[in-house]
C-alpha cells in the first residue's frame, strides 16, 4: 500500500515538471515570433480596397490613394435625388442631422507600404488621418481642437459617418458598414503611417482600450499578417480609432 502511494506522488510531480517545461517552451517560441517580425509590408492589403472613386499606385515602397471620399453605401446626407439618399434609420434616439450634404472631394494620401514605429510620434490632425477600405476617410476622436466627440456622435448616419460643412464624409468610429459588410474582426483601413486598423473583434474577443498601448494599437497576429504587424483597433469607448497620437511616421495627405 506505502510503496504504491509514493510511486503515486513521484509519478504525479513528473508529469508537473513536464507540464511546466512545455509552457515555458511555448512562451519562448512566442516571444521570439514577436520580436523578429519587424519589417513589415502592408502590400498585400492593398487588393481589399475598393470603393467608388477610390484607386491607388504604388511607386517603390509608397502607395498613393486617390478617392473621391464617397461612400458605397446609403445614408440621409447625400442629395435626396441620389440613389443612395437613406432616412435616418438608426438607433440613436438623440440623432440629429447635420446641416451638410455629401460631395466629391479629391484627396490624395501618400503611405508607405514599410511602416515603422516613429522615434517621435506625431499626434493626430483633425481632418484626415488615413482611409479606410471602401476609400472614405478617417478622422481623429476630435470635434474640433482637443473638442470631444460627444455632441458630434448623435449627427452620425445609420452608418456611424457625416459629412463636414465642406461635404468630405468621414468615420471617427467604428464604420458599421464596413463591420457589417467584412466581420467585426476585418480589416478595415490604414492610417497615414501605414499601419492597418481593425475592428472592435480579435480572435473572438472584444478589444477594450486597456488592451492598446497610447496610440490605441497592439502587435499581434491578424488574418492579413499571419507573423504579427503592428496595428490600430476601433474600439466601442474614447478615442475609438487612435489615442495619443500615430504610432509610425504619417505620410502626406492633400484634399
Ligand atoms: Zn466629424
Ligand atoms: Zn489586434
Amino acid at each position: 500500500m506505502k510503496i504504491t502511494k509514493s510511486f503515486f506522488i513521484i509519478t504525479a510531480l513528473l508529469v508537473s515538471v513536464f507540464i511546466a517545461c512545455s509552457n515555458e517552451d511555448d512562451a519562448e517560441v512566442l516571444e521570439e515570433e514577436t520580436i523578429l517580425e519587424t519589417d513589415y509590408d502592408v502590400s498585400s492589403i492593398l487588393s481589399k480596397f475598393e470603393g467608388t472613386g477610390l484607386s491607388y499606385a504604388i511607386n517603390g515602397n509608397t502607395v498613393t490613394f486617390t478617392t473621391q471620399d464617397l461612400p458605397n453605401h446609403t445614408s440621409p446626407y447625400w442629395p435626396a435625388n441620389n440613389v443612395l439618399y437613406e432616412a435616418y434609420n438608426g438607433t440613436n434616439n438623440n440623432w440629429h442631422q447635420n446641416p451638410n450634404q455629401i460631395a466629391t472631394q479629391n484627396i490624395v494620401l501618400s503611405i508607405t507600404l514599410n511602416p515603422e514605429e516613429a522615434n517621435n510620434h506625431q499626434a493626430t490632425p483633425l481632418g484626415p488621418i488615413g482611409i479606410s477600405r471602401n476609400g472614405v476617410v478617417f478622422f481623429n476622436q476630435y470635434a474640433g481642437p482637443d473638442q470631444p466627440l460627444t455632441n458630434e456622435i448623435n449627427s452620425f448616419d445609420q452608418y456611424l459617418g457625416h459629412p463636414t460643412g465642406f461635404g468630405m464624409y468621414h468615420y471617427h468610429i467604428e464604420p458599421a458598414y464596413l463591420t457589417s459588410e467584412f466581420g467585426d474582426d476585418a480589416f478595415l483601413g490604414l492610417l497615414s503611417d501605414g499601419f492597418p486598423v481593425y475592428g472592435p473583434l480579435e480572435g473572438g474577443k472584444t478589444i477594450s482600450n486597456a488592451d492598446l498601448d497610447a496610440y490605441h494599437g497592439h502587435i499581434s497576429i491578424t488574418s492579413d499578417f499571419p507573423e504579427g504587424i503592428y496595428h490600430y483597433h476601433i474600439t466601442g469607448g474614447d478615442p475609438y480609432l487612435n489615442g495619443n497620437g500615430y504610432f509610425g511616421t504619417p505620410g502626406n495627405i492633400s484634399r
